[in-house]
């Protein structure tokens, strides 16, 4: 793994120890980098428990990406400047993922763009003059932004228009601050956010038979991508979606067919008709 020793990172969206945020903080803090942590209010006693003894964490401030006011005063706290940021923050209410699609609800709809999808304008807008020249934006997203998925609803609209963002900021913050905008299109990993997806234990047991690799991905499988976009290592590479989700993207039908295609279907007769 490449050494990040002296190099600095923001991390947003820590709200427990299975968070994708947190299993690439942890990675950056091992390889030697500093990290400052953002977290929603509420997970305060368990970010408290979390960064207790890690050297790494270099400070831990609570920021509201849907509010405006939140991002700025997090920003302020900051000194000095940053190698680069992860966004790993997604949200649409509980109810609007139980609803038939045309159901949804013009604030459930809003809410869900604001904090998944503009939260990353606004958190690159106010993070702009803290980072260095060349510095790495990664935000975190799932094949719902280009696949339909059951019961992600929504949440796949503003997952398109965060990759579509990722293009637009990396064109935009790439000529005049070398910014490189990268996402990474993670498989389904058990966490808070994600358990809040109607039937996402059957989506995991599907990617355990389904995808190349035969498994499910990790929280260390995210990470070590992430930390490598968010590396020198990384540095030709912007306005991407890399997916690790055990390339399940590549396929487009159940590996199971393949036994039916071998197997003839008619069995010949013997000797000469
Ligand atoms: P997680 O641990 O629940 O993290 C999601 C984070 O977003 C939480 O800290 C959450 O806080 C935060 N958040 C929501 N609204 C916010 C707001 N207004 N301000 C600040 N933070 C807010 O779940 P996760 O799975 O690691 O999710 C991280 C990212 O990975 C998300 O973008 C998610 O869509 C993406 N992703 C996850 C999977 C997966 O299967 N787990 C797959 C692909 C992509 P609250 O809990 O308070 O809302």
């Amino acid at each position: 793994m490449q050494d990040l020793a002296g190099k600095r990172y923001i991390v947003y969206g820590v709200a427990s120890d299975t968070s994708l945020a947190w299993a690439i903080a942890r990675e950056l803090g091992d390889r030697g980098a500093l990290v400052t942590l953002a977290y929603q209010k509420r997970f305060m006693s368990r970010v408290l428990q979390l960064v207790k003894d890690q050297k790494w964490v270099e400070q831990y401030e609570e920021c509201d990406v849907s509010l405006d006011e939140s991002v700025r005063t997090f920003h302020t706290k900051l000194t000095g400047e940053y190698d680069g940021l992860v966004h790993a923050i997604g949200y649409a209410p509980a109810d609007a993922l139980m609803k038939p699609i045309t159901e949804t609800t013009q604030e459930d709809f809003t809410t869900a763009m604001v904090v998944s999808s503009y939260s990353l304008i606004r958190v690159v807008r106010h993070a702009l003059p803290h980072l260095q020249h060349g510095a790495s934006v990664v935000t975190l997203t799932y094949l719902g932004a280009n696949r339909v998925v059951p019961g992600y609803r929504i949440m796949g609209t503003a997952k398109a228009a965060l990759e579509e963002l990722v293009r637009e900021l990396a064109a935009s913050c790439g000529p005049a601050y070398g910014l490189r905008v990268n996402a990474v299109s993670a498989g389904p990993v058990k966490t808070l956010a994600a358990s809040g997806v109607p039937g996402f234990d059957m989506i995991l047991d599907w990617m355990a038979t389904n995808t190349p690799l035969r498994r499910n991905v990790t929280q260390q499988d995210v990470a070590h991508a992430t930390n490598f976009l968010l590396s020198p290592a990384a540095s030709g590479i912007t306005g991407q979606v890399i997916y690790v989700d055990a390339g399940y993207a590549s396929v487009g039908a159940p590996p199971e067919l393949e036994r039916v295609l071998v197997e003839p279907r008619i069995t010949p007769p013997d000797g000469p008709v």
